[in-house]
Order: structure tokens, then C-alpha cells, then sequence
């Protein structure tokens, strides 16, 4: 049977332009639908925008910091207005980056919400299109918890574009957004709470890693609660929020932030009109080739819930695009050594195994750990202090996990995760040579470990 295109991608976002792009390059007739924003999540409400507010953020801190170098500054003033009006001029001019992208590699582009209407149909704006393949790449959505009063809460989405930076904060969560967006609130200046259900935020990181940022947060001034969590959200007569908690305290706020994790984007898709099964969290359940339990429907991204990070979504585009129409470089995305980086203040970088983990996994370990204050910051009143850790298998030497929290702290784990992705033991990290003056030569300069 004769299609109208080879693939027909729905989601115009990381994945999506990424599997789209690189089809039509392997010369197969592609289609594209987006409904909201070229680029998806990630440049719209994500990393992009997220990534420019914690820059926004950091300024406090720099104008703090530069008197101990003999700058004297006038009173700093921030204008919220301005940051964000900033911001989305940059983020429309990626918006157009984008649409050219997908033009210039020979993409047809459908703007509008897209529907699936059987195995090989879609329908959108009216019109429908016949596909051999269709690509699911709708990305998710944050999720609120239906608690008394959530519609007075904002998430991520909304967070981007308010009016003005609230003057008292609650954030809920404990995962990667509820801690960048809480660094974000309190450096611009906001009294900021940031409510986290469990005993220590970021669970799954490393222990020594989410104890420090702990430490960091508290020094700085941000109200960290652990074992807390709302159970009611109250608009009251002045417009401000009071949020009382399921332990019966409460308190007052300009503006409740939920960052309680994020669903599939499904709604109104016409999965019921197809075989494509839900994994038990609600996920597009795929199997190892992205492949759908309809054969003709194939998902990536956000959307099946595995590692939900942009370079994961770019990876599993590509997979497609190749394994449909490049068969020959066809190659499987890889999940290991995924490094990652949060941006709060101070940032985390993190790749591989942490200890728990490593000992879990049947690992006998030795760890090297480093905390020390950054040399930036010795002619200033400020205390930070960066943690760098190593966690090495005490039988094969192999460094198993690299993690560190302080400033640069993303882009230093990059050239780690290279090196662990290739085997690197310890003993080639005591081999290289440091780069002096960084804090990045603390890595290679452990010697001693601390615990096993
Ligand atoms: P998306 O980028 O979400 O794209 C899905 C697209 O599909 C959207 O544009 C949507 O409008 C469209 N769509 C949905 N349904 C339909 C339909 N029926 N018809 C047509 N179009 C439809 N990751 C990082 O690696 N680093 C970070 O620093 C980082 N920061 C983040 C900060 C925040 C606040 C958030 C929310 C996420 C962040 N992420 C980060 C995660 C990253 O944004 C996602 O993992 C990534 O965008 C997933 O890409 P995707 O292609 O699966 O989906
Ligand atoms: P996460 O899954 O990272 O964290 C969700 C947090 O909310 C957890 O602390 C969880 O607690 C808590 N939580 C979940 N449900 C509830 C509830 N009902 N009540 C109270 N607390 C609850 O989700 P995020 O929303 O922070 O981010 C989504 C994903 O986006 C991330 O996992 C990440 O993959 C990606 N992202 C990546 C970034 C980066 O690379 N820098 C930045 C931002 C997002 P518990 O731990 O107890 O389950």
C-alpha cells in the first residue's frame, strides 16, 4: 500500500525533531505535528529557560562575591520582568531555529494537535495522513497531586512565565525540578521553603552528595523541611496561599510549586484506536527497539518513562531513525554511564554508580572523597565548600560512579563520564596528569581512600 509519508512523527520536541531530522536525511518522506511550541519541553519550559533562570540566579552570589576582589558595587536591584521578557525573546528566536531545521532537512510540518485514528492514520487539523511508521514523541507533563486547593499550585509550566517573582515560595518535591527551581526562587531573592515528604531530598543520588547539598542549601539561608508535606491549599482574602501540612502546621505563601514528578503526555492521542499498550505506571510500554505493541507505532522520550533527560530522547531519535532507514549504522542506545547534571546552587554532576547503589549491586567499594573551599572563593566572606567523591571497585579498580557538587559541577562530569564509559580504573585516574589551578584536578589527586 502506498502511504502519504514514510514516518509520521508526532511531537515536535527533543526527540521528535531529532528522529524527524535525521529520517529525511536518510532520504525517507517525513511529517512532523506539534501542538504548543517547536522544541518541546526542553526549550520551552526546561532546560533551556530553567538553565537561563539558574545564570539569572547566580548573580547574587557574584556581586557578593566580587567586593573580596576589590569591586565595590551599588545596591544590586533584580527586575523579574526583565529576565523573563530576555528569556523568551531567546527562547522564540530557538523556536525559529527549530521550524528551520525541520524545513531545510525536508520535514513537513503540521501544526496542530495530532490524533491517532488506526494502526497507520493520523488525524490533525481536519486532514488526515497515512504513515508506514508513526513515532510517538509527546514528551509528559507535570503532575499535581489532587490535594484540597491544588489549583491554587503551580508547576513547572506556569513557573516560567509569572508576573512577577513571588515574595514567599513553597516548593514540594525533592527530585531534580524542586531543587533547580528552589535555587532559582531563593537566589532571586525570594523567601523560599522547599517541602520534601521524605527524610533527604534527591533519593537515588548519592548519599554524601544529597547530604552536602543539604548542608549548602541550609548555609545559604533556604528553609529545608524533610518529612513534610501539604494537605490543603487555602487562597485567602489578600490573594496569598496558606498551605496546611498533613502534620497539622501551617504556613503562608505568595505562590505553592509543585515538582512532583510528570506523567505521559497522552491526552486526547487515540491510543484506543490502536494496539499500543500502557506499562503499569501509565508509561507507552516498547520493547528494546522502541517498537510499540502495534508494529506500525514506535515511542521515544519522556513518554516511555524511562531515563526522562533531552541527550536520552536525542539518543533513542536517532536509534529509530536509523534502524528504520540506516539500518547499517544502526546502533542501540546505550543507558549506561548516563551522566547528568542538577542545576541547583551549588550544581551536582553525577556519573555511574553511588556508593549505595555500587553496594547494593554486590560491589566491594572504596571510596575517595574530597571536600574542600573552591580558591575562588578564599578572598570572600563565603563558606561553600565543594564535595568531589569516587567510587571504585576495590576488586577490578574500575571507578564505578563520579560525583560532585559545587560550581561547574556539570560541565566537569562530562569528560568523566568519557572516561568511565571507557573503563577508566583508578589507577588511570592517578596517572593523569591535573590541570592546575581547577577543581576539576581534585579527581586525579585522591589518594586515600576514606571508607570501604
Ligand atoms: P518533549 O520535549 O516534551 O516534546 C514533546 C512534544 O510533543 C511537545 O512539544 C508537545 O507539545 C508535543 N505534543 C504532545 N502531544 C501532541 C499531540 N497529540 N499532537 C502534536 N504534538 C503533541 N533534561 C535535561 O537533559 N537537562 C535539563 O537540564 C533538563 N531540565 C528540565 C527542566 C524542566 C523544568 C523540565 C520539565 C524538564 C527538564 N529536562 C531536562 C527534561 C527534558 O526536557 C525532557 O526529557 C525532554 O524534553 C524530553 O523530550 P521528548 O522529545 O520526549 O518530549
Ligand atoms: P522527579 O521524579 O525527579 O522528582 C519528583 C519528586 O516529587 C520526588 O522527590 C518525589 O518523592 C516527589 N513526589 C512525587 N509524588 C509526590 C506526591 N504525591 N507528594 C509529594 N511529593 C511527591 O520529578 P521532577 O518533577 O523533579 O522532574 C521530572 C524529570 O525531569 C526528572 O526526573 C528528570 O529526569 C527531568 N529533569 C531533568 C533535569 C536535569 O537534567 N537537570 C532538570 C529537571 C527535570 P520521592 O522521591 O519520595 O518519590
Amino acid at each position: 500500500m502506498a502511504y502519504d509519508f514514510d514516518l509520521y512523527v508526532i511531537g515536535a520536541g527533543s526527540g521528535g525533531v531529532r528522529a524527524a531530522r535525521f529520517a529525511a536525511g536518510f532520504g525517507a518522506k517525513v511529517a512532523v505535528a506539534e501542538s504548543r511550541y517547536l522544541g518541546g519541553t526542553c526549550v520551552n519550559v526546561g532546560c533551556v529557560p530553567k538553565k537561563l533562570l539558574v545564570y539569572g540566579a547566580h548573580f547574587a552570589e557574584d556581586f557578593e562575591q566580587a567586593s573580596g576582589f576589590g569591586w565595590s558595587l551599588g545596591e544590586a536591584n533584580f527586575d523579574w520582568a526583565t529576565l523573563i521578557a530576555n528569556k523568551d525573546r531567546e527562547i522564540n528566536r530557538l523556536n525559529g531555529i527549530y521550524r528551520n531545521l525541520l524545513l531545510n532537512s525536508g520535514v513537513t510540518l503540521h501544526e496542530g494537535h495530532a490524533r491517532l485514528v488506526d494502526p497507520h492514520q493520523v488525524e490533525i487539523n481536519g486532514e488526515r495522513f497515512t504513515a508506514k511508521h508513526i513515532l510517538i514523541a509527546t514528551g509528559g507533563w507535570p503532575q499535581i497531586p489532587d490535594i484540597p486547593g491544588h489549583k491554587h499550585a503551580i508547576g513547572s509550566n506556569e513557573a516560567f512565565f509569572l508576573k512577577e517573582l513571588p515574595k514567599r515560595v513553597l516548593v514540594v518535591g525533592g527530585g531534580y525540578i524542586a531543587v533547580e527551581f528552589a535555587g532559582i526562587f531563593h537566589g532571586l531573592g525570594a523567601q523560599t521553603t522547599l517541602l520534601y515528604r521524605g527524610d533527604l531530598f534527591l533519593r537515588g543520588f548519592d548519599g554524601a552528595v544529597r547530604k552536602h547539598l543539604q548542608e549548602e542549601l541550609t548555609k545559604r539561608g533556604m528553609d529545608l523541611q524533610f518529612n513534610a508535606d501539604i494537605e490543603r491549599i487555602d487562597k485567602q482574602a489578600d490573594g496569598s496561599l496558606k498551605a496546611t501540612l498533613k502534620d497539622g502546621r501551617v504556613l503562608e505563601a505568595d505562590c505553592v510549586f509543585y515538582a512532583t514528578g510528570r506523567r505521559p503526555m497522552l491526552d486526547n492521542l487515540g491510543l484506543e484506536n490502536t494496539g499500543v499498550k500502557l506499562d503499569e505506571r501509565g508509561f507507552v510500554e516498547v520493547d528494546d527497539l522502541y517498537q510499540t505493541a502495534e508494529s506500525s507505532i514506535l515511542a521515544i522520550g519522556d513518554v516511555i518513562g524511562r531515563v526522562q533527560l533531552t541527550p536520552v530522547a536525542l539518543a533513542e531519535g536517532m536509534a529509530v531513525a536509523r534502524r528504520l532507514f540506516k539500518p547499517e549504522q544502526y546502533r542501540p542506545v546505550d543507558y549506561a554511564m548516563i551522566p547528568t547534571a542538577v542545576f541547583s546552587l551549588p550544581n551536582i554532576g553525577t556519573v555511574g554508580l553511588s556508593e549505595e547503589q555500587a553496594k547494593a549491586d554486590g560491589h566491594k567499594v572504596q571510596i575517595f572523597e574530597s571536600r574542600f573551599r573552591p580558591m575562588k572563593l578564599t578572598l570572600t566572606e563565603c563558606q561553600e565548600r565543594t564535595l568531589m567523591k569516587l567510587v571504585v571497585d576495590a576488586e577490578t579498580d574500575k571507578v564505578l560512579g563520579c560525583h560532585m557538587v559545587g560550581p561547574d559541577a556539570g560541565e566537569i562530569i562530562q569528560g568523566l563520564a568519557i572516561a568511565l564509559k571507557a573503563g577508566a580504573t583508578k589507577q588511570h585516574f592517578d596517572e593523569t596528569i591535573g590541570v592546575h589551578p581547577t577543581a576539576a584536578e581534585e579527581f586525579v589527586t585522591m589518594r586515600t581512600p576514606v571508607a570501604g
